[in-house]
């Protein structure tokens, strides 16, 4: 049996899981998938700045594996651009950084708390209970699953 491929470090997960060209049919369009981790990646090389050393020790990978992650996520996103392709954000061995993420389904307000402890009770903001947990979300299932990365 392979041994299951080691989770990268993500501090939460994507905001937008599929990017789309304007006026292509579904039918049509040829789609590239991003893994959570890729876009990680470029999250903190380019968006963040950070030097790969940084970002590498972030994403809890080698520096040499972080230049090979974050290649390969340029790589798809500049495909999708030039050939007007999807983007699709889905997969990865992907573990969720120490904080729980909360989303308000009411007011839309979005807050952390650090593991262990106990549900919240409100948002904060409203006081809402109607509020779900973001990094439990549809995608946390696909980020966990073996065997899904190089
Ligand atoms: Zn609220």
């Amino acid at each position: 049996m392979p041994r299951p491929p080691c989770p990268r470090r993500v501090a939460r997960p994507p905001l937008c899981d599929y990017f789309k060209p304007r006026g292509v049919p579904m039918t049509a369009l040829e789609e590239v998938t991003l893994s959570v981790d890729e876009l990680e990646a470029l999250r903190l090389a380019d968006l963040e700045g950070l030097y790969q050393d940084a970002a590498a020790e972030q994403l809890g990978v080698s520096r040499t594996t972080f230049g090979r992650v974050v290649e390969a996520a340029r790589r798809k996103v500049a495909e999708a651009l030039v050939l007007g392709k999807a983007l699709r954000i889905a997969g990865g061995a992907v573990a969720w950084t120490g904080l729980r993420h909360f989303s308000c389904g009411t007011c839309g307000h979005e807050w952390s708390l650090p593991q262990g402890g106990g549900r919240p009770r409100a948002c904060p903001a409203c006081g809402s209970a109607e509020f779900r947990r973001l990094d439990r979300g549809p995608l946390d299932g696909r980020g966990a699953r073996s065997g899904d990365v190089r």
